[in-house]
């Protein structure tokens, strides 16, 4: 009999069924539309031997050694529920059902509980490294009962990524809480993403670099402090050729970028949170704008085109390619800083005790945002899971001190001449807010008393309710 079930054989899946498979672990398979899991047996190769095709959830159930294991990857919301529904139907206590998709975490937690009143454990698991990932090593973050994952953790050590050895997989909380990690994690790569995007426009627009030039940078980027999958595979992607024009493949790509929702989830959760995420949600505002492409066209010929023109303002070409990765160093910092407080906000507001050190580790491979600046985070909250702000603790304190006069400088010459920094200026807004101490709030307390008699605190008055002597009061 199998060792595990799967159910949901498109990209995602079917990798993961062939990594379990070549781990050694015997595993049914069933898709609703049975010629892909035709398909997908088909070119397995030898791992078929180690694959069960199902026609049917009954015959999945069968086929899956009890207690059984059942992993769901289809397309997240209704899906997850008419699968798992069905499924349950043919499990018995003690069979577990792991939703490894991106599910709404608020999803996850209601399937928990009515998962919990059917006498069957239910995984939430964020998997995150697309199809490589899940193929050859993806990272893995689970929330649940410790019971529950204690019984197929040995599976997700041994499919997930290594660092340095370590597996990539963890427990990190009850409930909803993996796929909330996977969220903010889809969050930070959204805000990663922009920011080279917009580093990649100062570039192009301001600096007049082609892709080949720029290309070169990222890869020497890639040995430094932004050395990562992003700015790796960012080198790669400015380096192809297109083969039909013979020219670089990013000229001709269509600029308008899609979204699937984990983005605008994570910002829709630091809002309710009341913590601050700019930089994410700078990333999911230029992904709607991008879609806008007919607007953008039409509004360019009402303004005019930004002259973007930036020059020689930044310096010769090495002081400005310096410049302009300090100024990303700088934003990303915001960003992660922001990132990590959300899930400490999510982690007291939900009594989950999220163990960030433990996140940051399972995100340093196999992850879209794997990077060594994770390592850096990773330890720094291995020695204090408490800490208030990834930017008050070393290295990364030194690190804002010695580039945020380049994020400024950067945002600064991009405004002058109109090229767009919605990411990295939103961080460099970000830190500044942050290191306000006197903030410009005192009046915005003083039209609320204005106009809906809120009240204010005087600082003479501490803790007591004042209100203006306004002249319409
Ligand atoms: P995909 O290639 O589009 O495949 C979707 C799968 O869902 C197919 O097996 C499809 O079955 C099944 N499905 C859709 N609607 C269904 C329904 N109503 N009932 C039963 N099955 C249904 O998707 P994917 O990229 O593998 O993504 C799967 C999950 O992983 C999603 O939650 C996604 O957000 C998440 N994820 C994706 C990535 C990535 O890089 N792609 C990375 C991390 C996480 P049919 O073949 O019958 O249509």
């Amino acid at each position: 009999m199998a060792d595990i079930g799967l159910v949901g054989l498109g990209v995602m899946g079917a990798n993961l069924a062939l990594n379990m498979a070549e781990k050694g672990y015997s595993v049914a398979v069933f898709n609703r539309t049975t010629e892909k899991t035709d398909a997908f047996i088909a070119n397995a190769g030898s791992l078929a031997e180690r694959l069960t095709p199902c026609k049917t959830l009954t015959e999945l159930a069968e086929a899956v050694e009890p207690p059984r294991p059942v992993v769901i990857m289809v397309k997240a919301g209704e899906a997850v529920d008419s699968q798992a529904d069905i499924l349950a139907g043919h499990l018995a206590q003690g069979d577990i059902l792991i939703d490894a998709g991106n599910a709404n975490f608020h999803d996850t937690r209601r399937r928990v509980k009515e998962f919990a009143d059917r006498g069957i454990d239910f995984l939430g698991v964020g998997v995150s490294g697309g199809e490589e990932g899940a193929r050859h090593g993806p990272s893995v973050m689970a929330g649940g009962k410790p019971e529950a994952w204690a019984r197929v953790e040995k599976i997700f050590n041994d499919i997930a990524a290594k660092f340095e050895g370590e597996s990539c997989a963890a427990l990190v909380g009850p409930e909803g809480a993996g796929h909330f990690v996977k969220t903010i994690h889809n969050g930070i790569e959204y805000a990663d993403m922009q920011m080279i995007a917009e580093i990649y426009g100062i570039m192009r627009d301001g600096l007049g670099m082609a892709p080949a030039e720029m290309a070169e940078v990222f890869d020497q980027w890639n040995n430094g402090p932004l050395k990562s999958y992003l700015i790796e595979i960012t080198a790669a992607v400015l380096g192809t050729t297109d083969p039909k024009t013979g020219g670089p493949l990013v000229d001709i790509i269509l600029d308008t970028a899609g979204q699937k929702g984990t983005g605008r989830w994570s910002v829709i959760e630091a809002q309710d949170l009341g913590s601050p995420a700019t930089v994410i949600e700078a990333a999911v505002a230029a992904r709607s704008l991008s879609s806008q492409k007919e607007q953008r066209v039409a509004d360019e010929a009402l303004f005019g085109a930004a002259p973007r023109k930036i020059g020689p303002a930044l310096g010769d070409r090495n002081s400005a390619m310096i410049i302009l990765e300090e100024a990303m160093l700088a934003g990303k910092i915001a960003a992660y800083a922001q990132g990590f407080a959300v899930m400490a906000k999510a982690s007291e507001s939900f009594g989950w005790d999220l163990p960030l050190g433990t996140v940051a580790k399972i995100w340093r491979a196999g992850c879209i945002i794997r990077s060594a600046f994770l390592d850096d985070i990773a330890s720094t909250y291995e020695a204090d899971g408490a800490i208030r702000s990834l930017m008050t603790v070393e290295p990364f304190t030194g690190m804002l001190k010695a580039t945020h006069g380049s994020l400024r400088r950067v945002c600064a010459e991009a405004s002058l001449k109109g090229v767009p920094v919605l990411a990295l200026g939103s961080a460099l807004g970000y830190f500044d807010f942050a290191r306000t101490a006197r903030s410009t709030a005192d009046l915005t307390q003083a039209q609320r008393d204005f106009f809906g008699a809120h009240g204010f605190e005087r600082l003479d008055e501490p803790g007591k309710v004042a209100h203006g002597p306004w002249s319409n009061a």
